[in-house]
């Protein structure tokens, strides 16, 4: 059991031991804060952002390239030491940093979801906001369900309905997240299926394997429901990140922007994917929340020095100590560190850098 534990928190390429974006030249000794070996003091680019790596194979015409080169020049690294970052002014950074410049951006970003927001969950969904907010995050992406697990209706609740509004005003984003969050056990499943729908999920990965013309059905069904009640949501996510090739086409068609997979970010307007690994928790029994803690403390090593770090609570998580714990450490750090957003505004802070890079 240990193992299909380690398996579900394991990430997708179990090879894949490189961070996100840190390229092949990496040194963790680095000089490269010095232009022209003049230091200059760099003062909107914060601590925040640990360390710069100038990508050689572009700095002999970097400027000439400020425009139509999608390559990004540079790559986020670990700093050895704070001291050896400062070392470029705002009209330096702007030259070297298109991409920075243009998001209006000094730091990475850190998207803290809320999954299986719906009238039952509620409660422990707004002692979790109050946690976050005390720990530096005060917006987040809140992954509403239409219909949980057949309850009814969430759009029919007019309390809860009018809650989600207020969080939206206050800068909170609602995505729908699948549309019953439930999937029936079929009779002739393989291996695979069992492990992803039962062991990995309790049932409840909707869009696994749904066929287009149903789940283009349910997100628009959704869609249109949230809009009804003046919710605006362009994002969509499917139970437990389980969406099908048919079901991602489904989103697109059914006017959705983006969705999320566990490892990715995906731009439905561009096709741009964006490699970032959610750190997420199984709280199910002791053994997968033993588990859960010590790969996420290993996680949130690895993707520290990426763009995007992604948080992912489940309303469960708040009751379970030890994790709940783990959690708000580490909203606490990340956003010490980093630009708490959502993935609507992260999407389109994303759009306008890669058109201007
Ligand atoms: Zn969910």
């Amino acid at each position: 059991m240990v193992f299909i534990g380690m398996l579900q928190q394991m990430p997708d390429g179990l090879a894949d031991r490189c961070p996100a974006r840190l390229t092949k030249n990496f040194r963790d000794k680095s000089d490269l804060f010095q232009m022209n070996c003049e230091p200059i003091h760099l003062r909107r680019f914060s601590a925040a952002f640990r360390a710069f790596e100038r990508n050689k194979r572009h700095h002999h015409d970097l400027a000439a390239k400020k425009s139509g080169c999608r390559t990004r020049h540079f790559h986020l690294v670990r700093a050895p030491r704070e001291a050896e970052i400062w070392l470029m002014t705002d009209g330096v950074a702007a030259d070297f940093l298109p991409m920075l410049a243009a998001a209006e951006s000094p730091v990475g970003s850190l998207v803290v979801s809320v999954h299986d927001v719906a009238p039952i969950t509620r409660p422990s969904v707004e002692k979790i906001l109050t946690d976050l907010k005390e720990a530096g995050v005060r917006v987040t992406s809140l992954l509403v369900v239409p219909d949980y697990h057949h309850r009814g209706k969430s759009v029919d609740d007019a309390t809860f309905i009018s809650w989600l509004r207020e969080l939206e005003a206050d800068g909170h984003e609602i995505v729908i997240h699948g549309y019953f969050h439930e999937r029936p056990r079929r009779q002739s499943e393989g291996m695979r299926e069992k492990f992803l729908t039962r062991a990995y999920t309790q049932n409840e990965a909707e869009f696994f394997d749904l066929k287009y013309d149903e789940a283009f059905t349910r997100i628009t069904r959704a869609r249109d429901e949230f809009r009804g009640v003046r919710l605006s949501a362009i994002g969509f996510v499917a139970p437990a990140w389980l969406l099908s090739a048919e079901g991602e086409r489904a989103a697109r068609d059914a006017e959705m922007q983006y969705t999320t997979r566990i490892a990715t970010v995906i731009d439905l307007l561009t096709g741009e994917r964006e490699p970032s690994r959610a750190l997420v928790y199984s709280t199910r029994s002791a053994w997968r929340r033993a588990v859960s803690l010590s790969w996420n403390a290993a996680l949130a090593r690895r993707v520290a020095i990426g763009q995007l770090v992604r948080l992912s609570i489940h309303p469960s998580d708040i009751a379970s100590g030890g994790v709940w714990k783990q959690i708000i450490r580490f909203a606490r750090r990340f956003s010490r560190t980093r630009n708490p957003t959502t993935y609507r505004d992260w999407i389109s802070k994303e759009r306008v850098t890669r058109n201007l890079s």
